[in-house]
């Protein structure tokens, strides 16, 4: 085996790594949040967009409207 070679086979396995990494990412997103493909995030509840400043904050599974009925929701059974 030759440099040219031994450098051939180095990228090769670059590529695939990083390929199985890229993939690997994008199984992950899909399946951890409700991102769509615009990079905006729908609300778990209602499926409206999620305000840009939720997001901004992390907080992506819900709109503010659905995340105050969420949190409600315990208390107002009594
Ligand atoms: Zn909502």
């Amino acid at each position: 085996m030759d440099a040219v070679d031994i450098a051939q086979r180095q990228q090769e396995l670059l590529l695939a790594k990083q390929l199985e990494q890229h993939k690997a990412s994008q199984t992950n997103k899909h399946l951890a949040n409700n991102q769509t493909c615009d990079g905006d995030y729908e609300c778990i509840d209602c499926g409206e967009l999620v305000e840009p400043q939720r997001v901004k904050h992390g907080l992506t599974l819900r709109c503010i409207a659905c995340q105050h009925k969420h949190e409600d929701k315990p208390c107002k059974k009594l």
